[in-house]
């Protein structure tokens, strides 16, 4: 691995250790690049998460991790993004807020469908169509924004309804993420706990398709930014269905976010 985009920090609630510990981790293991993306603040109204950081923390956040890009520049190129969900009465404040910190890429990671107040979080295992296709329109509605550097994780939708279903749905969104040449995401978190992600079927539909994929650690401990355990399986998805490998991403500049 020489680049990881997916990286959290404690602000989100559940991960832990310091930032330095992850950027020095990193340079052990022989990353060129490291990603932080810690969940995006949400400009919620009367709601406060408890699974992202609070809008007032953007600003320390930023400032750690700039101030880190700085000092280890010669050992180890550093980016700043978030994980943002794509959530659609809250995305124009967002991109807003977003606006004014050197931000310089989002992952799109749509956990909730709806705009997560009161809305079923996707990990959650359902045979309810409804809620497999507004997953679906949410991330294609979001790819289409052009603000997502990639697709965390595409298969965290958990549906276990009719598989015909499944696949004309996941047909959709992997064909907008080809049109609009986003990489979808190999999430080395889920294979390395063993969670409904990586799906099988859908990295067989994803194969189909002729989508591109990026690994990510999704890293929430400074020991886990490579996952060097679960590449082996990561890699199966890969030659198993024909997938191409992309390892680094153009990272766009701030006025293109
Ligand atoms: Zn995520
Ligand atoms: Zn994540």
């Amino acid at each position: 691995m020489i680049a990881n985009y997916h990286t959290h920090t404690w602000r989100c609630h559940h991960a832990s250790g310091q930032e330095r510990e992850y950027v020095e981790q990193a340079i052990r293991s022989g990353l060129k690049i490291l990603g932080f993306s810690d969940h995006a603040p949400v400009p919620f109204r009367n709601y406060e998460s408890t699974v992202r950081m609070l809008p007032s923390q953007l600003e320390d956040y930023v400032s750690t991790l700039s101030a880190l890009k700085e000092e280890y520049r010669h050992d180890i190129e550093i980016h700043i993004g978030l994980e943002a969900e794509y959530y659609p009465d809250l995305f124009d404040e967002q991109m807003e807020m977003f606006s004014a910190y050197p931000i310089e890429y989002l992952l799109l990671g749509q956990h909730f469908i709806g705009n997560e107040v009161g809305a079923p979080y996707c990990g959650h295992p359902t045979d309810r169509e409804d809620i497999l296709r507004s997953y679906c329109s949410q991330c294609i509605r979001a790819m289409k924004t052009g603000k997502y550097l990639y697709l965390a994780h595409p298969d965290l939708i958990y549906y276990t309804g009719d598989p015909s279903v499944y696949r004309q749905a996941m047909t959709s969104l992997c064909i907008t993420a080809k049109e609009l040449d986003i990489p979808l995401e190999i999430n080395l978190l889920g294979i390395q706990i063993h969670r409904h992600y990586p799906n099988a079927e859908f990295w067989k539909i994803a194969g189909a398709v002729g989508n591109r994929v990026i690994l990510g650690s999704d890293a929430h401990a400074p020991q886990d930014v490579t996952r060097a355990a679960a590449l082996e399986k990561a890699k199966d998805y890969i030659d198993r269905n024909h997938l191409t490998l992309i390892e680094v991403l153009p990272i766009p500049g701030r006025e293109d976010l």
